[in-house]
């Protein structure tokens, strides 16, 4: 039965339905068939926290079979190898493989680039050079990226950049610190911003460049694997830069221009991030309905209960509505519109219900909904951490208001 009357495109459709069977080969297969070293943390990290050799072959696979499979580059322009289809498309393939996989088949996560570990248009303008060298690899998902705009000092307040790239004959050499860039501990490349005009940066009009560095570079060290949600490893790192030598083939974009396509990035991860919320939350929706219907209490499934049913009906009705938000964004975005404030209350809105609906599922579970096999607590744990990552909500509320406040009105 439709619950949605907005016509969604028959190439998004048709992408959908794809999708389902190479889920079950290369993610939920890979997920039965290499349990122990994808699920138990014993197995999945080393010493250090970092994903064992085993589980980045895995992850590798996944990213390959998916980019030739043409699903990994779907919303990556033409001009560099992908898809080049739209946001809708992007937005709605994303919640699709969070609702197929869940939580704790997470390879699913590696099926569809996103500007943090793999091409985007973030990478159109790519040097001559690095198209060449760089780019391949990464559209073929044998290589990945990582995306390294915060800073122990610019998190919410992305533009107080202290790294800083200072000029070095042709090149430039890069010197700071950031923090907690995803997947920085297994990738190949980080794409860095750092502040080469401190004037301009200081005067937040530009300032700022992004330079792709290979993560062997002489002078750049992981000094941490952070540990989140008290797990024994972790993809989020703190690194450092010393006089890291980076040549003018490596600058992504104009000089001084980077800034620009950090909020790009940003941009693309809401997109994602109201998207898996979603799909997260449709995923935990359907395990928790299945279970009300065999679960018996008192000689009745549980189902019969409106203190079981009624919390699982509202957040329903508030899944459908962050649902529609995030396909009014992306539609909105595919129309060539900036959908600032639109894009903002679809990832504020969507992260708030969805962690909000998933503990609703957990809490139907009773004991259960706190095991491991069931995944519900690591979407728990990842919603709760993007509340946070891409804007802070704080920081959505503030965009919104200050679209509102600039005569955006239209709801
Ligand atoms: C799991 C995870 C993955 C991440 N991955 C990446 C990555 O790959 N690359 C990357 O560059 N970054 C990444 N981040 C960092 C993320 O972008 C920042 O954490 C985020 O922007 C918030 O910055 P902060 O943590 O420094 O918090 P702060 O900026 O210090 O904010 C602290 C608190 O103050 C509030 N606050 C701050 N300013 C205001 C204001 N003006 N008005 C109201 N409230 C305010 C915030 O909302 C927050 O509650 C990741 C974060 C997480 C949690």
């Amino acid at each position: 039965m439709a619950a949605i009357a907005y016509p969604i495109p028959d190439d998004v459709t048709s992408v959908l339905a794809d999708l389902d069977p190479f889920l079950e080969a290369e993610v939920l297969r890979r997920h039965r068939d290499h349990h122990e070293a994808l699920s138990d943390p014993r197995h999945r990290y080393d010493a250090e926290g970092r994903y064992t050799p085993e589980v980045q072959q895995l992850i590798r696979e996944v990213r390959t079979a998916a980019s030739s499979a043409g699903f990994f580059n779907l919303a990556v322009p033409v001009g560099m190898g992908g898809r080049g289809m739209g946001y809708l498309a992007y937005y709605s393939a994303w919640e699709h493989i969070k609702r197929r996989c869940g939580a704790h088949n997470w390879l699913g996560t590696y099926v569809l680039s996103h500007w943090a570990f793999g091409p985007s248009r973030v990478l159109e303008q790519l040097s001559p050079q690095a198209t060449t060298d760089v780019l391949p690899d990464l559209v073929a998902g044998r290589t990945s990226m990582s995306f390294g705009l915060s800073e122990p000092d610019a998190g919410s307040d992305a533009a107080n950049l202290r790294t800083t790239a200072t000029p070095d004959g042709d090149g430039w050499r890069l010197n700071g610190t950031k923090i907690w860039t995803t997947n920085v501990t297994f990738a190949d490349w980080i794409l860095a911003f750092a502040v080469t005009d401190p004037a301009r940066a200081a005067a937040r009009r530009g300032g700022i460049s992004a330079f792709l560095v290979p993560i062997d570079a002489p002078g750049f060290r992981v000094e941490e694997i952070i540990l989140l949600n008290g797990e024994i490893g972790g993809v989020e790192g703190r690194s450092t830069f010393t006089d890291v030598r980076v040549e003018p083939w490596q600058l992504v974009g104009p000089l001084h221009e980077g800034f620009s396509l950090a909020i790009m990035g940003v941009s693309l991860g809401r997109v994602y991030n109201a998207a898996r919320a979603v799909g997260y939350a449709r995923w935990a929706l359907d395990l928790a309905l299945d279970h009300t219907a065999t679960r018996v209490t008192f000689g009745k499934p549980i189902a019969e209960y409106q203190g079981v049913a009624f919390p699982l009906a509202d957040a329903a009705m508030q899944v459908h509505a962050a649902h529609l938000m995030g396909i009014n964004a992306a539609a909105l975005l595919d129309r060539g519109e900036r959908a600032i404030k639109e894009l903002s209350m679809a990832k504020c809105y969507a992260v708030q219900v969805c962690l909000d609906a998933v503990d609703r599922a957990i809490q139907t579970f009773g004991a259960r909904g706190f095991r491991n096999e069931l995944g519900l607590m690591e979407a728990y744990h990842t919603l709760r951490a993007i509340n946070v990552a891409d804007g802070t909500n704080e920081i959505l509320n503030r965009t919104i208001f200050q679209r509102l406040a600039a005569g955006d009105r239209d709801l």
